[in-house]
């Protein structure tokens, strides 16, 4: 896969902490099925969307993806900016439910599913951020991050 240059770029390799971590990841189907649509149907721009479930035994259980729109019209492309309201709307939908939002998925079309410097600006700690990278329409591959425990880079997630 084609990998734009910035990605090989020394301020691009000082978001990744190539550690490795005891946290995992398990996302129902329909969770991944909704991740994967949205950010097909919204090619060549970036998606985004919140995740719904818990966190135990250092695992996070995501049970729910749902797309939020992406108020970064400017750059839609490369950056994303989740609109608030979507955030408070679900948050408020699961006050008096065992549930969470416990992460942030988003899209890079036409670039890895590495995270990128403003991704981790925009990083919040104890949160599982999927990115999905999807060439010329077709998703190719997720990768979860989160970040480290001093909240100064990313951390692969496995499954
Ligand atoms: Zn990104």
């Amino acid at each position: 896969m084609h990998e734009p240059e910035r990605f090989r770029s020394a301020e691009y390799l000082a978001v990744l902490d190539q550690s490795s971590t005891n946290y995992h990841c398990s996302f129902t189907a329909a969770a991944l099925d909704t991740m994967r649509k949205a950010a097909e149907a919204g090619y060549p721009y970036e998606i985004c969307g919140l995740l719904i479930g818990k966190f135990e035994n250092n695992t996070w259980l995501i049970k729910e993806a749902r797309q939020v729109e992406n108020l970064n019209t400017e750059r839609a492309s490369d950056r994303f900016q989740l609109d608030p309201s979507g955030y408070q709307e679900i948050d408020r939908e699961l006050r008096k439910s065992e549930w969470e939002i416990i992460g942030v998925f988003h899209s890079h079309p036409d670039c890895p599913a590495k995270p990128s410097p403003t991704d981790l600006e925009n990083a919040w700690e104890g949160f599982i951020y999927p990115i999905i990278s999807i060439y010329h329409g077709k998703v190719t591959k997720q990768l979860n991050w989160t970040l480290n425990e001093h909240a100064t880079q990313f951390k692969a997630v496995t499954n």
